[in-house]
């Protein structure tokens, strides 16, 4: 059992009683959000004995593991030959631009050529942050002039990666979320413009959320999800406080799965979700 789940059955080990109101709190203080925190508290009640920190743990285990996706399929390259496009969201500073690097990373290692679009062209620091794993990490990236229109510098990416014969391309957006109709046209637009190179991309949206972040992350999850389709999620700092629970809580209420988990600054601290693996680091 690690942090949050050990420090809770600890708490709740050291006293004679158990305090309802005071462990739905702390269940909620998990992410796992106040539904769930409420069905969990109302199953141990209706055990009708003296319930142990035991008890707490396993049920809280159980509904978690109930409540998460089976693991996705393997990500494989086309069959066409063209690459297969990630369109990568999210807002400022949840970790999007090192998540699409980390990603690039990750497939480059499996031996699948990967370009990178530097969409986030609002933000110049996100082009020079994205530029520089590029170099360090050997993978090409692709950007345009400042503030360029980020649709073109996706199109202009795509064409290389298909010019190239790369296996994947991976579009940094822009984080903005200032009025979900300047959200919704941008990544239209970045969409349809990807769709004229072909027609089936973007081929997977994931969005970027930071698990310290809690409550915020399922509301800005909800928010992208009404302003374009999300497949997935990628769930950032997962080493620092997080505690996982959104990544459930995303999952339980919008039916998006989460894809891959950071768990740290470097390049190589990055991983498929699995739900075996996730579950056990949970508890
Ligand atoms: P963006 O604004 O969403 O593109 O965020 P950045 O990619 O610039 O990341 C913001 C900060 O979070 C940087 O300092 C990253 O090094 C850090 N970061 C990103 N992913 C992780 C992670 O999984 N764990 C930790 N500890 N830090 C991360």
């Amino acid at each position: 059992m690690a942090g949050f789940f050990k420090s809770l059955y600890n708490k709740i080990a050291n006293k004679a009683e158990i305090d309802w109101d005071e462990l739905e709190a702390d269940l909620i203080s998990a992410d796992l959000g106040p539904k769930l925190a409420m069905t969990i508290v109302a199953e141990l009640q209706d055990l009708g004995r003296q319930v142990s920190a035991e008890d707490v743990i396993e049920s809280a285990r159980r509904h978690v593991a109930n409540r998460l996706p089976p693991d996705s399929p393997p990500l494989l390259p086309r069959m066409d030959g063209k690459p297969f496009v990630f369109l990568v969201v999210g807002i400022n500073g949840v970790g999007k631009t090192t998540s699409c690097a980390k990603l690039a990373h990750w497939l480059q290692r499996r031996g699948q050529p990967t370009v990178l679009a530097a969409a986030d062209t609002f933000r110049a620091a996100a082009v020079e942050q994205l530029e520089r794993w590029g170099q360090r990490l050997n993978i090409p990236v692709v950007k345009g002039q400042p503030n360029a229109d980020p649709s073109s510098v996706c199109f202009n990416a795509h064409q290389k990666a298909i010019a190239d014969g790369s296996k994947y391309l991976i579009c940094d957006t822009a984080g903005r979320l200032h009025t979900r109709h300047n959200l919704m046209e941008e990544l239209s637009k970045i969409k349809r413009t990807l769709a004229k190179n072909d027609e089936t991309a973007p081929h997977l949206t994931l969005l970027v959320v930071d698990a310290t972040t809690g409550a915020n992350a399922l509301q800005q999850a909800k928010e992208f999800h009404k302003a374009c389709p999300l497949d997935g999620v990628i769930v950032t700092k997962m080493d620092g406080s997080g505690k996982g629970g959104v990544a459930v809580s995303i999952y339980d209420q919008l039916g998006i799965a989460p894809r891959f988990l950071g768990t740290g600054e470097e390049p190589e601290q990055f991983a498929l979700f699995s739900k075996q693996k996730f579950v056990e680091e949970m508890f």
